[in-house]
């Protein structure tokens, strides 16, 4: 079914965004199970353990199918659900805009986490995310939304039609940094041993 039909973005539309679930039905939904992430994560021998022990679902996200113009707005929903792998906690893939020159706002409904940027000259910012909280993810900058508490961290995503994902330069290269549970049991971010520049 083509999702375009359902909404007008000509003429505008209404649309019931429930918080308790964080997204609403006949909506385009993406999964990404942890294999789907190879080589994403520091510790490869967790990563192959919690794999073949079932492969959990690591997060998924809505979207409504935007024009994909500059004056539209794409918009959705993520959910990244709670776990580790070893000590690294579940995360999104994170991604520049293939227009890079373009930012983005998260608004996140429930869950706790952050929200790790960095853009191609190498500054970094984590940002907190919490509920009723807003991030704004500048231009330039890759994002990356980690759920470090034990409920799904699900937030609102909105960003200009046509920004696109560039997932390659992440899934080559990787972040500079990680951010894992500490040994108080406290998030704290890392340098990435596994991070190269090419
Ligand atoms: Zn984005």
């Amino acid at each position: 079914m083509d999702v375009h039909t359902q909404f007008d973005w000509q003429k505008g539309f209404l649309l019931d965004f429930s918080a308790k679930d964080g997204l609403s039905k006949g909506v385009h939904s993406t999964k990404r199970a942890l294999s789907q992430m190879k080589n994403m994560y520091a510790d490869a021998e967790a990563f192959d353990k919690a794999v073949a022990a079932g492969d959990p679902l690591v997060y998924e996200f809505y979207e409504l199918g935007a024009p994909e113009s500059a004056g539209d707005l794409a918009f959705g929903t993520s959910i990244v659900y709670p776990g580790k792998v070893g000590d690294e906690y579940f995360m999104t893939k994170g991604h520049f805009h293939t227009v890079l020159e373009t930012a983005e706002v998260y608004y996140t409904f429930s869950g706790e986490g952050f929200m790790l940027m960095e853009n191609p000259e190498g500054d970094v910012q984590l940002i907190s995310m919490m509920p009723e909280n807003v991030v704004y993810v500048p231009k330039r900058y890759a994002h990356r939304s980690i759920n470090t508490g034990k409920v799904p961290l699900v937030s609102f995503f909105t960003f200009r039609g046509d920004a696109g994902h560039n997932y390659a330069t992440i899934e080559t290269k990787g972040y500079r940094k990680l951010v894992v549970e500490g040994s108080d049991g406290r998030p704290v971010m890392i340098d990435n041993p596994r991070w190269h520049e090419i």
